[in-house]
């Protein structure tokens, strides 16, 4: 089956009584603007994976012996730091780090 070429976004099709809609990708990284960033314990970290369920963006990666956040991505949100069952995630102040 063939596809269809899809016509190139045109802003001006969109109607007025709609909110504002992104139309263009931000440069800007959540890396850019978190406040807040994870620490991981290694010596605590079981590799269980709850953190990597439960993160909303999926920026979680394993690594060798543990699992850790892929810090351009992670917004700093703490869920992770919430749900680890080995209390091995610390959310600490970025101004600080
Ligand atoms: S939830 Fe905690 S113990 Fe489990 S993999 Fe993530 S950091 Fe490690
Ligand atoms: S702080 Fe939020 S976005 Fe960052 S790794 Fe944890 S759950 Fe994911």
């Amino acid at each position: 089956m063939r596809r269809q070429a899809h016509a190139p976004f045109d802003p001006a099709t969109v109607p007025d009584d709609l909110c504002p809609i992104a139309t263009e990708l931000s440069p800007l990284r959540p890396g850019d603007w978190r406040s807040l960033r994870p620490i991981v314990d290694r010596e605590r970290c079981v590799k269980c994976a709850v953190c990597w369920l439960y993160c909303p963006v999926q920026c979680i990666v394993e690594r060798g012996a543990w699992f850790e956040p892929r810090l351009e991505t992670c917004k700093g949100c703490g869920i992770c730091a919430q749900e680890c069952p080995h209390r091995a995630i610390r959310m600490v102040e970025e101004a600080t780090v």
